[in-house]
């Protein structure tokens, strides 16, 4: 069963408002196991929302369209998809007891004329109550085809495509699509997609698709059954095998888990608490933590020492070290790991430094990371060399160094 989703106001097409209906009605309907190959943006105008109806329902077995069912001028959803169907428009005497009371129960007691134009419906079509405004949503079923009318406003859409559209396209599409996420550091995609070249080859049911993020990759299984337990036991054996083939790599199979959020759990599970000691990722490996909410109990202070000095003063890092080996060397990264963990209370440190660059130090190279992490009296320092811009270094360097903490 093929959807297409035709969003119409011209607001969209000037970037006035961010077309978050389709977003919503995109994810609702692959979650139904409906496939949508277009979506289509146009504005409040009769020729042109006409053409695109009917290419619409010439691609696709549903159309679903947002916006342009109110009572002004330009709101010509309704009219130009019945005359593209083939409908008469004629009064709905339900819907027109249903404007009424809604206006005797507002804070609008006037109905004005224009207001009348909503209870006009395409001839035999579905109507579905529309309880937050005054127009209804609309069903128009012909030849085999099927139009959604749903009004722009989030707070009526939201409703009336969970309570009507939803159970009504269910019926029509038996399917459903779940899909189970694995979240993989420590791998490139292209690395990762090697590694399960085999898997991906021989996907049908249920699918695998690579998802690529700053030194993350992230895997979606998604299956297509008859119902929910049946989809879950496709996904289940290569979930399984995936894990067989990255093994520590993956930091979590949740959805919504993000890596410090991932990082914060393990910190509590084993009753440690963690402090920052950074110099190229100026504070963002703290802010990451902070971002968990719940974060406090596993971290309390962090220090950014960007300088020489502040590595001195406030890490202990030694002159010797500095003079000899640099700012940025495995030394002061292990320096500045211990001297984290000797300047609070905390069980672990991480530390970074780095050149994020433009400008290269001495003989070093941009893109140059060393991360040391100090945990029970050992200190663990990793090289790295990234490519990239000053920004995406440094988001490197933090996703590596959540990464190392989470090992
Ligand atoms: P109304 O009765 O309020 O006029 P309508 O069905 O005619 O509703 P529009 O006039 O097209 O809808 O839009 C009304 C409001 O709904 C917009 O100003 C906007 O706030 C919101 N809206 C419309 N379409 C979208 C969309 N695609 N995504 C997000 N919000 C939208
Ligand atoms: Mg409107």
């Amino acid at each position: 069963m093929v959807v297409e989703l035709i969003s119409v106001g011209t607001e969209l097409l000037l970037g006035n408002i961010v077309n978050t209906n389709a977003q919503f009605l995109a994810e609702k309907c692959a979650s139904l196991g409906l496939s949508m190959y277009h979506q289509v943006t146009v504005g409040d105008n009769r020729e042109r929302l006409a053409e695109d109806i009917n290419t619409a329902l010439q691609r696709a077995d549903i159309i679903i369209l947002t916006g342009g069912l109110g009572p002004t001028e330009d709101d010509i959803t309704k009219e130009v998809c019945a005359e593209v169907m083939g409908f008469k428009l004629v009064e709905d005497p339900h819907t027109r007891e249903r404007i009424e009371t809604y206006f005797k129960d507002g804070i609008y007691p006037v109905i004005t004329e224009n207001n009348w134009k909503q209870a006009l419906i395409p001839e035999g079509c579905k109507v579905l109550d529309n309880h937050n405004g005054t127009a209804p949503g609309l069903i128009l079923e012909k030849a085999g085809k099927a139009a959604i009318l749903l009004p722009g406003p989030f707070n009526e859409l939201k409703p009336l495509f969970l309570d009507a559209v939803s159970p009504y396209l269910q019926e029509l599409q038996p399917e459903v699509i779940r899909s189970q996420m694995i979240k993989i550091c420590g791998h490139g995609e292209s690395q990762v997609a090697d590694q399960i070249k085999d898997l991906i080859a021989a996907q049908t049911n249920p699918t695998i698709a690579p998802y690529a993020k700053t030194a993350e990759v992230h895997l979606r299984v998604t299956a297509r059954a008859a119902d929910d337990e049946t989809a879950k036991s496709l996904i289940k054996p290569v979930v399984k095998e995936i894990k067989n083939r990255f093994g520590d790599d993956i930091y979590t199979t949740k959805e919504e888990e993000t890596l410090e959020m991932a990082v914060v759990r393990l910190l509590k599970k084993y009753e440690l608490t963690v402090t920052t000691a950074e110099s190229c990722t100026g504070g963002l490996i703290a802010g990451r933590l902070v971002n968990v909410s719940g974060a406090s109990e596993v971290f309390r202070e962090g220090f950014v020492t960007y300088s020489n000095k502040a590595k001195r003063k406030i890490l202990d890092v030694s002159k010797g070290t500095l003079k000899k080996y640099g700012a940025v060397s495995e030394q002061t990264a292990k320096e500045m790991a211990t001297g984290g963990v000797f300047a609070t209370d905390a069980d672990v440190c991480i530390a970074v430094t780095g050149i994020a660059g433009p400008s290269t130090e001495g003989d070093k190279p941009v893109g140059l990371v060393y991360i040391a992490c100090y945990m029970k009296d050992k200190v663990k320092v990793e090289e790295y060399h990234f490519k990239g811009n000053r920004d995406k270094i440094r988001e490197q360097a933090v996703v590596k160094s959540l990464d190392l903490l989470r090992r």
